[in-house]
């Protein structure tokens, strides 16, 4: 009776992350979704605890696993409350990393039960042993991966790489397959110490594959390694024919690699290029190829820049990453609401990397009420610049910088844009003439049509909102 509760309370979890997923791809359902699949997890994790059995015996150790449940519970909530939205790449890194450590540690914890069999005389199931060895080396380099990604993202770590080092990649994954192989074919407690060379050297690969990959291609990476950690996650849902495990495994597997697939399409670019290129190299403030200033730039006042506003009929706002450390999003927003009570349209542009993490202005829009229905994806809004009076960029550089179309040898050459340039007058607001995340110049605040507002967006934008309630 009880293992039927338990079976049932698995089908909840994955019935509820899939709900969840689904509900996810929409900003008007996704808290919602979280919560779902949230809801799904709890059931099937308290489930587990109280209803397992395995030869008529519970799980016991109750302390030691609700101790771990309080600390791993507040650790999470702090820092899930803590966390500033401009920071939330990194701490998604962190959390996958743990994802992957955890799968790791089963490979370690069952390795351990079947090595001990192994010296007691006992036989070594062929299929079990290479899903160990799977979700061990998958697990290992997302775990070790994810970490030196968190250290790059807040800047603790730098790019580091010395030639040669994709051959040297290559043939550190050939030896730890090759390894592996080797390990499956001929277990004996003779080699049994081969397992913890192979989880050394699958450690040793994450570090080495994360590293060199250039700073503008971590969300990419992030993504990837997420992927990873689901697959890995998956094989301990087949160790322990734990359905929920290998259903959620399963989906952030395909979620990951599709997201993967969906940022590198957004980019141009192919994941071999991401992953063996060195795009983005350089990170904000950094100078690259092509960083020295090309020109003049004009400036506008905020009186000029609220007039024209105030009597343009079409105004377009591309959000970046500026607009989010600047915490400016509520203030876009009356600006928004008071231009169209002037009579003025008024609609978003949304880069799909913009800011610094998939989907980072739709959560930041969202979070001050701005209408979904005024969001235009790229390829929409690309269509609608011509027909645009003014666009307003707010702290978006990289998203908006026409290198990506026009300079072959730019690191950013080949990345969709905004083409905000189409538009009959563009005003970018920022707070200098620094480059953003790939550190290159953008030649687009030196055209005619372009002028500069210069100052905090947050700052900006009040002020800009009190003059344009004054035109
Ligand atoms: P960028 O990083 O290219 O540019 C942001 C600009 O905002 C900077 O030039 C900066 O200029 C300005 N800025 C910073 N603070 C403020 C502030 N308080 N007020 C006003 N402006 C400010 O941002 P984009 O959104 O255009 O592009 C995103 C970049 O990040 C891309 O290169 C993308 O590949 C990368 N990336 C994207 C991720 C994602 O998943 N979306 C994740 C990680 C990276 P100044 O200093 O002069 O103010």
């Amino acid at each position: 009776m009880e293992l039927n509760i338990l079976t049932l309370c698995y089908l909840i979890g994955s019935i509820t992350f899939i709900l969840g997923l689904k509900m996810l791809s929409n900003p008007a359902t996704a808290r919602k979704g979280n919560l779902v699949a949230a809801g799904g997890m709890t059931i099937a994790i308290f489930g587990t605890i109280f209803l397992y059995e395995e030869n008529g015996a519970k799980l016991g150790n109750y302390p030691w696993i609700f101790a771990a449940l309080a600390i791993g519970g507040i650790i999470g909530t702090m820092a899930a409350k803590k966390v500033k939205m401009t920071a939330m790449p990194e701490m998604v890194s962190l959390f996958n990393g743990m994802g992957g450590a955890c799968a790791a540690l089963i490979g370690f914890i069952e390795f351990g039960h079947l090595a001990k069999g192994l010296s007691n005389g006992g036989v070594i199931h062929t299929g079990m042993l290479s899903i160990i060895l799977v979700g061990l080396v998958i697990g290992s380099v997302s775990f070790a991966g994810s970490m030196v990604a968190w250290g790059k993202l807040n800047g603790k770590l730098k790019d580091f790489s010395f030639p040669g080092q994709h051959i040297f990649n290559l043939l550190l994954l050939a030896i730890i397959v090759s390894l592996s192989v080797y390990l499956v074919v001929n277990i004996s407690p003779e080699n049994v110490y081969l397992f913890y060379v192979i989880a050394g050297l699958s450690l040793t690969y994450g570090v080495f594959f994360v590293f060199p990959i250039g700073g503008a291609d971590m969300p990419v990476v992030i993504s990837l390694l997420n992927s990873f950690t689901g697959v890995a996650a998956a094989c301990g849902g087949f160790l322990y024919d734990n359905k929920v495990m290998l259903t959620g495994g399963i989906l952030v597997g395909a979620a990951g690699t599709l997201l993967t697939m969906l940022m590198c399409k957004a980019m141009n670019r192919s994941l071999s290029n991401v992953l063996i290129g060195s795009f983005g190299g350089n990170k904000s403030g950094g100078a690259a190829a092509g960083s020295t200033p090309q020109g003049n730039y004009k400036e506008i006042s905020l009186n000029d820049a609220a007039t024209v506003m105030a009597y343009a009929n079409k105004v377009i706002i591309v959000p970046g990453y500026g607009l989010a450390v600047a915490q400016a999003q509520h203030t876009c927003h009356e600006l928004e609401k008071y231009l169209e009570e002037k009579g003025v349209e008024v609609k978003y542009a949304i880069h799909p990397v913009a800011g610094r993490m998939p989907g980072h202005m739709n959560v930041l829009l969202a979070e001050a009420d701005v209408n979904y229905e005024k969001l235009m994806e790229m390829e929409q809004a690309n269509d609608e610049f011509k027909s645009t009076d003014v666009v307003l960029i707010l702290g978006a550089n990289d998203v908006v910088n026409p290198a990506a179309k026009n300079d072959p040898s730019s690191p950013i050459y080949g990345m969709p844009i905004l083409e905000v340039e189409q538009a009959k007058t563009v005003i970018v607001n920022k707070r200098s003439m620094k480059p953003g995340y790939a550190g290159i110049e953008n030649d687009l605040f030196f055209q005619p049509k372009t002028s500069m507002l210069f100052g905090d967006a947050k700052k900006a934008l009040q002020d800009l909102l009190a003059e344009v309630k004054n035109v």
